[in-house]
């Protein structure tokens, strides 16, 4: 905010390019091609390196500190992908060249369809969704196609549990099913009870993640899929985060029909201002035909002297199209570098790991915090940020805290089951060192909000930014602070 814009700084005649020398003959443009009232900010090249290497410090990154933020595997981007990604023949290709030009590419696609279909169980994949709530609205309308396929009209409602991401209700919503509400039990599972209750003719399916968003495994899981199946609906897995399954054990066996998979979590690709996501969807045999089109495959598998051709193929039934080209390619070679890198055991290592750097976190952390389902957790858990003792000090007060100790804070507020939630997820790339830094600031922030209520209240003091007021933010969004005088 006290930083001034790019604008501010500006100073008539100052430059900071320098053009190469023409190779062509210089050519004027048109009168009518020349915008005269832009206004371009004027600075030295100095000037504009200092700028942005000011903003760029005072972001909070992977790659400046530790970022549980539960749900969303904040985990090390390796920079072997980038240098992948960034390989001429990678980077410089454009998806309207002929297939036979761009064979290296499309083997990349085909190899992580392969990849992502022996980790997750599944027969078929798209790599077209562009991020894991486009997936599930990919897979909610293969849902409804199936369906009506079968002449089936009546199935217009899906099933979520209390515990599930926001996106699943959103997503069911968008594709024109009636999102119906299902509690969890006492243990964090779903409560069989009320999902027997609710299954019938009318329920085009369930959308279970799964461990859920309390970073539980589901005690019943191949009971509920099974009475959703019974019921003649299908499963959907929200397996945006698949860090604790890793081959270990695989959604396609356990007798999901759906799963889509974030690149941008599992499989180490940057998340938001990183750059684009991806979410594959992969499927069971029964819905292979339903699936985006068109999908790489071996076209033509060539003879001993001729290599297999690799092109385009069309599911008979699908949804159609939906995203431009292909996906995000450059994700999707960054995926499958992760994926070669590791290996089938290296991949086992990160979700075990993953599992045990987040139980030996809350294991340190549930003196000090209340944990409401005391489990064994997977990938992640989830404590409350409140105490009988200091009624004043709320799960957003903790977190601002945290910001205090140069941590990023856990994801707050979700999932709404839990009271003042704080969820978090350490990740299989952290050291024992950030994991103990990390759980002995919470232990110093619980003895605070006893003791000195107010430093949290007050937080965080330490950054460019004090407490913001949310509400405005959220109401009274400003994305743009500076305009040109009129
Ligand atoms: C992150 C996440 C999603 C949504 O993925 P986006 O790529 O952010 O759209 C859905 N479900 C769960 C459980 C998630 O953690």
């Amino acid at each position: 905010m006290t930083e001034p814009t790019i604008y501010e700084l500006s100073s008539a005649g100052r430059k900071g390019f320098t053009f190469a020398e023409p190779d062509v003959p210089a050519f004027p443009l048109p009168d009518e091609f020349i915008r005269k009232d832009l206004p371009l900010p004027e600075l030295s090249e100095l000037d504009v390196v200092r700028h942005f290497t000011h903003l760029s410090q005072k972001n909070y990154s992977i790659d400046s500190g530790f970022y549980p933020l539960g749900s969303c595997t904040m985990k090390y981007n390796p920079r072997i992908n980038e240098v992948v990604a960034r390989l001429n023949g990678f980077a410089q290709v454009h998806p309207l060249q002929p297939i036979e030009t761009v064979q290296g590419s499309l083997v990349v696609m085909y190899m992580l369809q392969e990849a992502l279909k022996e980790i997750s169980g599944f027969p078929a994949i798209s790599l077209q969704p562009a991020a894991g709530a486009h997936g599930e609205l990919v897979g909610v309308l293969i849902m409804r196609a199936y369906h009506l396929s079968h002449g089936d009209a009546k199935r217009k409602k899906i099933l979520l549990p209390d515990s599930a991401h926001g996106t699943n209700p959103a997503s069911s919503s968008m594709a024109g099913f009636e999102a119906v509400h299902l509690p969890s039990d006492a243990r964090g599972n779903v409560d069989l009870a009320k999902l027997k209750e609710l299954c019938d003719d009318t329920i085009a399916g369930l959308m279970l993640t799964n461990p859920n968003t309390l970073g539980l495994f589901d005690e019943h899981v191949l009971e509920v899929i099974d009475i959703v199946h019974k019921a003649g609906g299908l499963v959907y897995g929200d397996g945006a985060n698949l860090n604790a399954l890793l081959g270990i054990t695989r959604p396609g066996d356990l007798g999901f029909d759906i799963l889509h998979i974030n690149l941008h979590k599992t499989f180490s690709t940057p998340h938001g201002g990183g750059g684009p996501g991806s979410g594959p969807l992969a499927v069971a045999e029964h819905l292979a035909d339903f699936l985006p089109d068109p999908l790489v495959d071996i076209i033509d598998p060539g003879d001993e002297e001729t290599p297999p051709l690799y092109g385009f193929i069309h599911p008979k039934k699908s949804i159609g199209r939906i995203k431009s080209f292909h996906g995000h390619f450059g994700i999707i070679v960054r995926a499958l570098t992760y994926i070669l890198m590791q290996g089938a055991e290296g991949l086992r290592d990160v979700s075990e790991m993953a599992v045990l750097n987040a139980n030996y976190l809350m294991a340190l952390l549930k003196g000090s915090y209340h944990l409401p389902y005391d489990r064994d957790c997977m990938h992640e858990f989830v404590l409350e940020g409140v105490w009988p003792e200091a009624p004043d000090i709320h799960a957003l007060d903790v977190a601002k805290r945290l910001m205090d100790y140069g941590l990023h804070p856990p994801t707050n507020y979700f999932p709404l089951i839990v009271n003042e939630a704080l969820m978090i997820e350490p990740t299989e790339s952290e050291s024992k060192q950030t994991l103990d830094y990390f759980a002995d600031a919470m232990r110093k922030i619980a003895k605070e909000a006893h003791e000195q209520p107010e430093l949290l209240h007050e937080a965080p003091h330490a950054t460019p930014v004090g407490r913001l007021d949310e509400v405005k933010a959220a109401k009274d969004l400003v994305l743009c602070c500076w305009r040109p005088e009129e």
